[in-house]
């Protein structure tokens, strides 16, 4: 059995391998000389961030550290409009600006921004062997203390291995007055770790039954993620109306799931196949008037996806049987499907090429496919009530993201109901993380549960 307890911050960060220190509070970035003298063996320091978030909070660390006696160094700031993207040709310019410093070796940057500005500097201090401070500038991703950096390298979004800061000083009031896109944003990552844990359930399961892409439930990753996910939900929400308690609520718990993804370096218990949703739509360069997407809301409607998915699979209580005849492709029946598939949504042969060889790690043989199948068909009535102890009813979610500033309709994100629905079979195709998707596919049902969903309320 899952262990059910809620753990505070402060608990959460003793978890944590590279975090040392989270100052969150109305004060916080007055605490920042204190954290460099603490926990730094330093030079000096270094600011990186772009326009808006320098005059967010930037402007203020300078102040401290004058104040304090830490003259930092020529500060790097990356224009505000265009919206930074996290390319990877940025570092470059981040790493050889920290290496044209004096005293290169005893810089420690400070990285003052959102998820971007977090990720760029988080690789670039990695590849110069520094410890960095993060001052975040909006709850908009899990990404400030988890370990790894997502960032885009040829078209592809890519988790990079790099430490966490070893400290972090989040104001509350920077983090209240962001614009509200970036709070919903992060309200929608959050959400998303509804499908992680069901997702996680379910993969615990099959690998115990002999699927591949499956790691069993660490139950402190699962306390810390959760544990009282829902009730931190509904206490988030509000949070895109710079409501204080939300704003709290809502970075505590974005924060503790990075220190749940540094204890177990993989994204496990945070990412589910909801985030594979926003990976495809990531590779497609999903945008509105010109701006793209950000990740929480391509994950907030991943996570819808990814519910009516779920819910349309286990809407039975029997074990779904496949349709009479069917059997699992051959391979290079299979290599055509994803060829398929990518070559009618995403230019270009790399993200078919990468597809193709993740779907065939993933293809069983007719043999072992069958003795999958039926083992989990035999487990079905386990598998059913748990997820569903955990998968709040679609509607229910819908409105919750709703509440929370997210995007909850497909048009909202420029994208048709149907393409929501079809990009499923394209998710089942790039990661070995085994979710409800591969469920559906091990059980040769996955194109019944796609007629259900397009049939059900969902998406609409
Ligand atoms: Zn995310």
């Amino acid at each position: 059995m899952i262990e059910q307890k809620k753990l505070s911050l402060a608990d959460c960060l003793k978890a944590a391998t590279e975090t040392k220190e989270l100052l969150l509070g109305p004060s916080a970035l007055e605490g920042i000389p204190r954290l460099l003298r603490e926990h730094y063996d330093f030079t000096g320091v270094c600011i990186v961030a772009d326009e808006n978030t320098d005059a967010a909070a930037g402007k203020k660390v300078r102040e401290v550290l004058d104040a304090a006696g830490i003259s930092p160094a020529a500060s790097l700031v990356f224009p505000g409009s265009p919206r930074l993207h996290a390319g990877c040709h940025h570092i470059d310019r981040i790493t050889a600006h920290l290496a044209a410093l004096p005293g290169p070796a005893g810089i420690v940057p400070i990285a003052v921004g959102s998820g971007t500005v977090n990720d760029l500097v988080k690789r670039a201090a990695s590849e110069r062997r520094l410890p960095y401070l993060c001052v975040p500038t909006a709850a908009s991703v899990d990404g400030y203390t988890s370990y790894g950096a997502a960032l885009l390298s040829g078209g592809f979004k890519q988790t990079f291995p790099c430490p966490a800061p070893r400290t972090l000083a989040a104001s509350t009031a920077v983090l209240q007055g962001a614009p509200a896109y970036l709070s919903s944003s992060g309200f929608g990552d959050l959400a998303g770790k509804i499908i992680a844990g069901t997702d996680w359930i379910i993969a615990e399961k099959a690998g115990a039954l002999g699927a591949p892409g499956t790691e069993p439930i660490d139950p402190l990753a699962w306390d810390m993620t959760q544990t009282g996910l829902l009730d931190t939900l509904n206490r988030s929400a509000e949070a895109v109306r710079g409501d204080g308690d939300a704003v709290v609520a809502l970075f505590s718990a974005l924060s503790i799931t990075g220190f749940a993804m540094q204890r177990l370096k993989s994204s496990r218990p945070v990412s589910g196949c909801e985030h594979l949703w926003s990976h495809i739509w990531e590779m497609e360069d999903l945008s509105v008037d010109g701006s793209p997407v950000t990740h929480g809301h391509k994950v907030a409607l991943g996570t819808l996806a990814a519910a009516a998915f779920t819910e349309a699979l286990f809407a039975q209580a029997s074990p779904p049987l496949p349709a009479l005849g069917w059997k699992p492709p051959t391979r290079a029946e299979r290599e055509a499907e994803v060829r398929a598939a990518f070559a009618a949504a995403i230019p270009g042969t790399g993200p078919a090429d990468a597809a193709v060889k993740t779907a065939l790690e993933k293809l069983a043989d007719e043999k072992h496919a069958r003795v999958l199948g039926d083992a989990l068909r035999d487990n079905w009535k386990e598998i059913r009530e748990k997820v569903r102890e955990r998968l709040p009813p679609y509607g229910e979610l819908r409105d919750l993201l709703a509440r929370g500033g997210c995007p909850v309709l497909p048009e909202e994100i420029n994208l048709s109901r149907n393409e929501v629905i079809a990009a499923a079979r394209r998710v089942q195709m790039i990661r070995n993380r085994y979710t409800a998707v591969d469920l559906a596919w091990d059980l040769g049902v996955f194109t019944g549960v796609l007629a259900k969903m397009e049939a059900g309320p969902y998406l609409r």
